[in-house]
């Protein structure tokens, strides 16, 4: 069963990751986009390790939401409230428990991914975050380990695409041919589920 210290892990790992990885997020995010992505998503993370901290919420809910908070609250970009209705719809989808089986969240993430979905109209092969999201939460019942792998392979399958969604999506066929950063962060976002679960 995963406990809120297990989610509170999760975020402080994913802060880490972003952290040592913002200036890839940053580069990626210049050739198709404004050289914000590392960091906006810095800003964000830190914001929310640092409310975690302070707060440490007593359920897995509770942590999401607060995340999720702190995320639509201090990222500017489109990536703030995306990431911040991923979590938050995944939150609210785990309620009020103290503990959740990793089946319990494999459903709510489906619920969080599906509602990123509807907020920015991006599906998979339009070169967004949902194209490492979706492969990770389709592998969620194999494993951690197993959703790690498939949203890093989601995430690397997007740089032959053509955006559809986003400011990428400005640059036409212009796009093709580099790796999209919020697929690369989400790739993050998963590969810390998996450390936090000791993967
Ligand atoms: P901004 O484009 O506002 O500067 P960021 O650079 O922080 O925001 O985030 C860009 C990332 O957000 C893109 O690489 C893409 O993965 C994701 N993104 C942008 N628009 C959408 C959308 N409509 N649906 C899903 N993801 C999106
Ligand atoms: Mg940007
Ligand atoms: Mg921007």
């Amino acid at each position: 069963m995963l406990d809120a210290e297990f989610f509170r892990r999760w975020m402080a790992v994913t802060a880490a990751s972003v952290e040592r990885e913002a200036e890839r997020l940053t580069a990626l995010d210049s050739p198709i986009g404004d050289a914000d992505h590392g960091s906006n998503l810095q800003r964000g993370f830190t914001a929310v390790a640092g409310a975690l901290e302070k707060e440490a919420p007593g359920t897995p809910g509770a942590v999401l939401l607060l995340a999720a908070k702190q995320l639509i609250s201090t990222v500017g970009g489109a990536s703030g409230p995306l990431y911040g209705t991923l979590l938050r719809r995944t939150g609210k989808t785990l309620g009020d428990a103290a503990e959740v089986s990793p089946e319990e969240l494999a459903t709510a993430l489906r619920a969080g991914v599906d509602a990123v979905m509807a907020l920015g109209g991006a599906a998979p092969g339009d070169k967004t975050m949902i194209d490492a999201l979706v492969p990770a939460v389709d592998a969620l019942g194999d494993g951690f380990a197993a959703a790690r792998a498939a949203a890093e392979q989601g995430a690397q399958a997007t740089t032959p695409l053509q955006a559809r969604k986003g400011r990428a999506s400005y640059l036409g066929e212009r796009s093709i041919g580099h790796q999209d950063p919020g697929a690369t962060s989400s790739a993050l976002l998963v590969a810390a589920l998996a450390e936090a679960a000791g993967e």
